[in-house]
């Protein structure tokens, strides 16, 4: 992953920056990509499940 200090490429699986030591560990980051992530899904899911049932009643 990219450093967000010095935008150092690092593995994806560093914990620290290689170039300057940075913490990469960020969990609450990740859990907030996924929660956004299953939100967008949800939104979408729910807007086609109201459009196939619009298109039913019909
Ligand atoms: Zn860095």
């Amino acid at each position: 992953m990219k450093c967000p200090k010095c935008k150092q490429m690092n593995k994806e699986e560093a914990k620290t920056c290689n170039n300057c030591g940075f913490e990469l560990r960020m969990p609450m980051l990740t859990w907030k990509w996924h929660a956004k992530t299953l939100a967008i899904i949800y939104v979408v899911l729910g807007i086609f499940y109201a459009l196939i049932r619009l298109l039913i009643k019909e």
